[in-house]
């Protein structure tokens, strides 16, 4: 629940899928870590800005995801445009998902190598951009989100490592949504299709599932070494301060003790998924907690917005270009933090604005 201006509404879009962003843990943590080390960290991480807690946020994200080695930033948008460019030069190629992150576009535009999209995952247009492209460049790199934010449907990594490996072609998957979410008590996309050691670069965040704020890169050591002297906002902007790194590491320790939060967000998104089906909403594609509500034109998302505030239920309009054309929509994000009787409260304003608005009958 928010207090906007005054008014208690249910938070249906805030990307807090476990509720992390104000568990006493977390808060507790992020207060010792104040008292210990003070507020910020005082330079970047390779002058004197790394302490314990970067060094030990780090090794937790390798154990917990099973990788060899992790790097982490101040944000998920700072760890793409940190790690595209140092994987990528002018001489190579980036086969890209459509539908990818802006801030994998723009870590793809900074590298200055060839980007070439491929239509939204769809494995024959990534085999055919391959074949065609391939011979003209040094290097490639496959690059895609691994949960997508407006649909909520989940990249199909399996298969796109089968194409990689085929063609030898790096790959760099962006896991922001997967992350907490997906796979064996939210150790994300690679854990979910039991990839481990076969992807070169996971990208992370710890401002969505892990509800505080900073990014991370996850992979072969030799990568995250070079990432280390390569990455440029690693080398040239602050690090993410005391408290964020404590809070980061208890949410790895709360995900490690217990499966409880995330079992509960993907109850809690299968039910008010399976109850907007009922009333007859159309909700997309998503097989993820995200759950657009499809309503085709921008002017009926943002009426059916506003409607929905009114009764107490604040979501998200989304319309062209966000999204395509005729494809505006609302889009939910479920959360663990959500309890029954708020589900059912936000499917009643659902219910009661999509008749008014003849959306549902
Ligand atoms: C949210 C998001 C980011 C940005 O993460 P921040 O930590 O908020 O900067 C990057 N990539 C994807 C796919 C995202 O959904």
């Amino acid at each position: 629940w928010l207090v906007i201006e005054g008014r208690k509404v249910l938070n249906f879009c805030s990307n807090n899928y476990l509720g992390l962003a104000n568990h006493p843990r977390m808060v507790a943590a992020a207060k010792q870590a104040i008292d210990k080390y003070g507020v910020g960290p005082g330079a970047v991480r390779i002058i004197s800005g790394t302490n314990d807690l970067h060094i030990e946020l780090e090794k937790r994200v390798a154990k917990f995801k099973q990788v060899e080695a992790a790097l982490s930033f101040q944000s998920g948008f700072q760890a793409n445009t940190a790690s595209i460019p140092a994987m990528v030069g002018r001489e190579d190629v980036i086969f890209s998902d459509k539908l990818n992150h802006a801030s994998i576009i723009d870590g793809c535009r900074l590298s200055g190598g060839k980007i070439i999209p491929y239509e939204h995952c769809d494995m024959n247009s990534l085999e055919q951009v391959i074949r065609e492209n391939l011979p003209n460049f040094r290097r490639a790199m496959i690059i895609t989100d691994g949960v997508f934010s407006m649909d909520g449907d989940v990249a199909p990594l399996d298969q796109i490592y089968e194409i990689a490996h085929k063609y030898d072609v790096l790959i760099m998957v962006d896991d922001a949504h997967g992350e907490g979410v997906l796979g064996r008590g939210g150790r994300g996309i690679v854990d979910h299709f039991g990839l481990h050691g076969k992807v070169d670069l996971e990208i992370g965040t710890f401002s969505k599932a892990f509800g505080v704020v900073g990014g991370v890169v996850a992979g072969k050591a030799t990568i995250i070494e070079w990432l280390r002297q390569r990455g440029r906002p690693f080398v040239f902007s602050s690090a993410v301060t005391p408290a964020d790194a404590a809070a980061t590491i208890e949410a790895i320790t709360l995900l490690e003790e217990s499966t409880e939060l995330v079992d509960r967000l993907w109850e809690n998104a299968a039910f008010f998924k399976k109850e907007m089906k009922t009333l007859g909403f159309d909700t997309g594609v998503s097989t993820t907690p995200i759950t657009p509500i499809m309503l085709g034109e921008a002017p009926l998302a943002q009426q059916f917005s506003r409607e929905l505030f009114d009764a107490g239920v604040f979501t998200f309009a989304t319309g062209f270009p966000i999204v395509p054309l005729g494809k505006a929509r609302l889009r939910v994000m479920i959360s663990a933090a959500h309890q029954k009787e708020d589900l059912e409260k936000g499917l009643e304003a659902f219910a009661s604005v999509g008749r008014k608005l003849g959306v549902i009958q």
